[in-house]
């Protein structure tokens, strides 16, 4: 089969067309891809960054975002069928560990990721094990179910807290920051703040749902808050930029009581006032992945009921031109690119 590879420890990713089909044990699914959608991850793998060099092993097929359609199942599968449309959870979890066995899958300590820590699904075919399989409704069309992945960070983060009515924050305009600005407006969120350093990204976001994107290089959010009539500060933070400037902001800005789900990843050890989190009483939540399968739900839900995604991709190109999609993904120009396998 087709598949794009991490074939070298150095920059890059090569289009390999010998790769051999993946097994299907008998409690697997094999998928035949048909979108594969480019993550922030792939990109850091592409450029071989210091995590990637300690963390993929070399060769691998990498990619973990996508869509398709059901093309054998094992054995012991009864929930599948050929032809099925399907997306699927990227991290495998152990099922017998004390938060697994609590039905807490998203808290697993022993998590594998697919496209990370084993083969992913830039390729033609990928096995993974059917519970991890998620059926996709007819009414969502192909290149959105490919952007599952993201777009479910962007709803565990968004939906940690209670939205209704209130000031949100959302640092950090990438691709999981605009779709999560979109499901803070679609839940009923009053104001929602997006802000970045990138002004491609920030107009997105404002279409798609922000009340205000704010370039912090620019412009003073301070400022922005009074003009929006706020007066005491943010009541949830929705930290998406990995930036510590960012967080430092943002914690200055919420207000007393304030709720902060963090998805973003720091590089090394970014140091805050913890002042600000001590005296105004700040609640801080990790975020890692999606919940299994509750946000899956809440995401298909979200879309049936209005949520338009289609705007954060931005580019498509067929899989042959892979490389001019992870080019525009590297210059930060870009929402969501998804590369189509069958073109
Ligand atoms: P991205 O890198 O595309 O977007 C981050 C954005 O933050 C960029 O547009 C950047 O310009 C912006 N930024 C930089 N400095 C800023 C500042 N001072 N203020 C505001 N914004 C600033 O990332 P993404 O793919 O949208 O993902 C968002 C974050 O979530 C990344 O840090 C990613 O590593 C992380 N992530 C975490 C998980 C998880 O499970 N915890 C999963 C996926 C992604
Ligand atoms: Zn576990």
């Amino acid at each position: 089969m087709r598949a794009l590879v991490k074939s070298r420890s150095e920059p890059g990713i090569w289009l390999v067309d010998d790769v051999p089909v993946p097994e299907v044990g008998v409690h697997d699914v094999l998928i035949r891809i048909r979108k594969s959608a480019i993550c922030g991850t792939d990109v850091h793998i592409y450029n071989w960054d210091e995590w990637s060099q300690r963390t993929i092993p070399v060769p691998m097929v990498v990619g973990h975002e996508y869509f398709g359609v059901v093309e054998k199942v094992g054995a012991e599968v009864e929930a599948f069928s050929p032809g099925d449309r399907v997306s699927g959870e990227g991290h495998l979890t152990c099922g017998f560990c004390r938060n697994c066995r609590a039905g807490r899958r998203h808290l697993c300590r022993n998590a594998q990721g697919v496209g990370v820590n084993r083969p992913g699904s830039f390729a033609d075919f990928l096995s993974i094990p059917a519970v991890n399989v998620y059926k996709i409704p007819d009414d969502i069309p192909d290149e959105v179910a490919s952007i599952f992945d993201p777009y479910g960070n962007a709803v565990h983060t968004a939906l940690s807290f209670d939205l209704v009515g209130e000031d949100v924050l959302v640092t950090g305009a990438g691709p999981i920051g605009v779709m999560a600005a979109a499901v803070c407006r679609h839940v009923g969120a009053r104001q929602v703040v997006l802000t970045d350093v990138n002004d491609y990204r920030l107009k997105l976001g404002q279409s798609m749902g922000a009340t205000r994107a704010v370039n912090v290089a620019k412009e003073d959010l301070r400022a922005v808050m009074s003009e929006l009539g706020m007066k005491e500060g943010f009541d949830v933070g929705l930290e998406m930029s990995g930036n510590g400037r960012a967080f430092r902001q943002m914690l200055e800005v919420m207000n007393h009581g304030g709720k902060i789900a963090m998805l973003g990843i720091m590089p090394g050890q970014e140091a805050i006032d913890w002042s600000q989190v001590v005296f105004k009483g700040l609640f801080l939540k990790g975020i890692y992945g999606r919940e299994m399968f509750e946000t899956w739900y809440k995401m298909v839900a979200m879309l049936q009921g209005g949520l338009d995604l289609r705007p954060v991709i931005t580019h498509r190109y067929p899989i042959a031109e892979f490389q001019k999609g992870f080019d525009v993904m590297r210059s930060g120009q870009s929402g969501k690119v998804v590369l189509d396998w069958a073109a």
